[in-house]
This record gives C-alpha cells, sequence and structure tokens, in this order.
C-alpha cells in the first residue's frame, strides 16, 4: 500500500499539535508504521528539501526546521498521498480551507506545522530517507474491513 511522510515540524512540536496531527491522520482511518523524533541537520535537510535549495526561502526554512526536534512518522493507507495532503491543506495556511490541518491551525507558509509527501514515488523515497526498515511496522489492523472495500485492502 501506499505510504507517506509526515513531518510534524518544530511549531507543531513547540505550540503541542503533535498529538493533534496524529489525531486526525488516525481517525482518517491511515494505518501508523513508523514513529520517532529527530533533530533535522543541514544534510539531512539539503536531501529532503532538494527541489527547494535554490529558492529566496530555503535559509529560513532550513534554519526553521533546525530551531527544535522533529517528530517523523511513516503512515500507510490506500492512496494515501492525496489524502493526506488533503488533510494537510495548501501550504499556505492562510489559503488552507477550514478542517484542514494548516486551514485550522496556522497561519506563516514557514510556520504550517508539517511536512507531507506530495505524490507515491515521494512517499516511498521519503519514508525510506528517514527510516530504516526495522523502524518500519507491517501488522494488521482489525478495523479494515470497516474502513475499505475489498480491493483497496489488497
Ligand atoms: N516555504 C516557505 N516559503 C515559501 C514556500 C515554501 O517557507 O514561499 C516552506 C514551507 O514550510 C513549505 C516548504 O517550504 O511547507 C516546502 O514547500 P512546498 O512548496 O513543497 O510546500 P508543501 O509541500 O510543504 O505544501
Ligand atoms: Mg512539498
Amino acid at each position: 500500500m501506499e505510504r507517506t511522510l509526515i513531518i510534524a515540524k518544530p511549531d507543531a512540536v513547540q505550540r503541542g499539535l503533535v498529538g493533534e496531527i496524529i489525531l486526525r491522520l488516525e481517525r482518517k482511518g491511515l494505518k501508523l508504521i513508523g514513529l520517532k523524533m529527530a533533530s533535522l541537520d543541514e544534510a539531512m535537510l539539503r536531501i529532503h528539501y532538494a527541489e527547494h535549495t535554490e529558492k529566496p526561502f530555503y535559509a529560513g526554512l532550513e534554519e526553521f526546521m533546525k530551531s527544535s526536534p522533529v517528530v517523523l512518522m511513516a503512515w500507510e493507507g490506500y492512496q494515501c498521498v492525496e489524502s493526506i495532503r488533503i488533510l494537510v491543506g495548501s501550504t499556505n495556511p492562510r489559503q488552507a480551507a477550514s478542517g484542514t490541518i494548516r486551514g485550522d491551525l496556522a497561519i506563516g507558509t514557514g510556520r504550517n506545522l508539517i511536512h507531507a509527501s506530495d505524490s507515491k514515488d515521494s512517499g516511498e523515497t521519503e519514508v525510506a530517507n528517514f527510516f530504516d526498515d526495522d523502524e518500519l511496522f507491517s501488522y494488521d489492523k482489525s478495523e479494515y474491513m470497516h474502513i475499505y472495500e475489498g480491493n483497496e485492502r489488497e
């Protein structure tokens, strides 16, 4: 099944919103398959944000992402990348829809609480960049028959 990397960014940790983020993804029915705290360094951030390193906001983004530990999560579910991006909301929280994590809980683009993978491929790559195989868990979720139709569970 599809996987997504979630980072509860320094503002989420500092504002005590890690639990709220986990709650929203759990309630959707997604499966948490990896969870840990980390301090991200320049090398990790340059890989993770490779598409942004030449952009004017990158220096501020890197400084912010190093300002506090983060919480890293791997989530799994049928087409979960798209589902999670919808739950997370637009990059600019002031334009993010009400009901989304960013729309409900954040204001600044540079303080938007959460990273979520933006494609199936980036989900696989980003989970592999931050989690070793033995940090990822494969297990049955008993409620799946009440969350997914049969073909979606395979
Ligand atoms: N960002 C920023 N200023 C900008 C654009 C992006 O500080 O003008 C930061 C913001 O934290 C964002 C991250 O860079 O979440 C990555 O940008 P991207 O466009 O990939 O947004 P996302 O995928 O996080 O919605
Ligand atoms: Mg992105």
